[in-house]
């Protein structure tokens, strides 16, 4: 069992029922930061279409 989890948008102690944050409206929350973009991933791999671009260079 997990346990002194905190909710990582407001810091109170999490809920099972919605780890890891402490309620429906935090995990909400977050998804929507998610969704807005708001959120980088540092190391997260994207795939790189400039060496398609390669190819025409054969012509
Ligand atoms: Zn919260």
């Amino acid at each position: 069992m997990p346990k002194g989890g905190r909710c990582p948008i407001c810091k109170k102690p999490m809920v099972d029922a919605v780890a890891p944050f402490c309620s429906t409206h935090c995990k909400n929350v977050d998804l929507n930061r998610w969704l807005s973009g708001l959120y980088v991933i540092p190391g997260e791999s994207v795939p790189v279409e400039e060496e398609g671009e390669d190819f025409s260079e054969d012509i």
